[in-house]
């Protein structure tokens, strides 16, 4: 069954992919994505193909890693014999809480930013998700690769992620799929199934411009890398719609691209966000 799993896997990313062009860049071309879908989809037997689109319909999540003995979409903790059954893959097992599809996966990059403490006041807006640590004016990257890894190195000398290496790895195979560049300037990469922890934002501003997009033609000056665990999918689509709506304005992204140290870039951040992320 595990080629089928994959294909479920493939074909729930490519969806994902196409979702999230849709909110961070409105009226992109999509024939691609779609051509890809509809082979894809060719490959899965019936019975399966429906029950998948019918869980889909449901949320933006149909099939569903098992980390650690949870379902990361719900978080329940499913009984050992179940986990093994998913493991061995001779068939497809379904959460017993939440009814989606599940795969087995051994590991990957965890996020390990500590939960607030009771005490700390409640955070509001893109505090939640980001922090002044988290923000790098001054990329010294050229190209994709290198500045998508200090970006990674970064998430891990804050204690947010315990892998800066797999993270790349990660982000750099969803940008095959489809890059996450937008025009105007914009990057919106991302690794999703980063359990452990919550959404977490890092910032970053390349003063020369990167080709993001080695098939397009805009410079990206501004990177929005984003560590997502699975149950926040939904919520993802949200913030990112956000985001690009905020910055599709030039005179918010001159804010960010004039902050020339990680306090004024965080304040610029929290300003021009402060209406549309609550
Ligand atoms: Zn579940």
């Amino acid at each position: 069954m595990q080629p089928i799993i994959n294909l479920l896997v493939q074909l729930q990313e490519l969806i994902i992919a196409r979702a999230q062009q849709e909110a961070g860049m409105p009226g992109s071309q999509l024939d691609q994505l779609d051509a890809s879908i509809s082979s894809l989809t060719k490959e899965i037997p019936a019975d399966l193909g429906l029950q998948f689109s019918r869980l889909l319909q449901k949320g933006p999540l149909a099939i569903v890693p098992v980390v650690n003995g949870v379902c990361t979409a719900c978080g329940m903790a499913l009984p050992v014999s179940l986990v093994h059954k998913v493991h061995a893959a001779e068939q497809i097992y379904q959460c017993p809480s939440c009814a989606r599809l599940l795969f087995y996966r051994a590991s990957s990059a965890r996020n390990t930013r500590k939960a607030p403490r009771r005490s700390d006041p409640p955070k509001v807006g893109i505090e939640r998700f980001s922090a002044e640590t988290l923000m790098l004016p001054a990329l010294k990257g050229a190209d994709r690769e290198t500045v998508l890894a200090e970006m990674c190195q970064k998430l891990k000398d804050e204690g947010f992620v315990d892998d800066a290496g797999q993270l790349l790895e990660s982000a750099l195979k969803r940008e095959a799929i489809i890059s996450t560049a937008v025009e105007s300037g914009l990057a919106f990469p991302h690794v999703r199934s980063i359990e452990g922890g919550a959404l977490t934002l890092a910032l970053g501003i390349t003063s020369k411009g990167i080709k993001f997009d080695p098939a397009g033609k805009a410079q990206t000056r501004i990177v929005f890398f984003m560590v997502i665990p699975t149950a926040a999918s939904a919520f993802y689509l949200k913030l990112l719609s956000g985001l690009a709506q905020v910055f599709q304005k030039p005179e918010n992204r001159d804010k960010l691209l004039e902050a020339d140290t990680p306090e004024k870039l965080w304040k610029a951040l929290m300003k021009t966000t402060r209406l549309v992320i609550q």
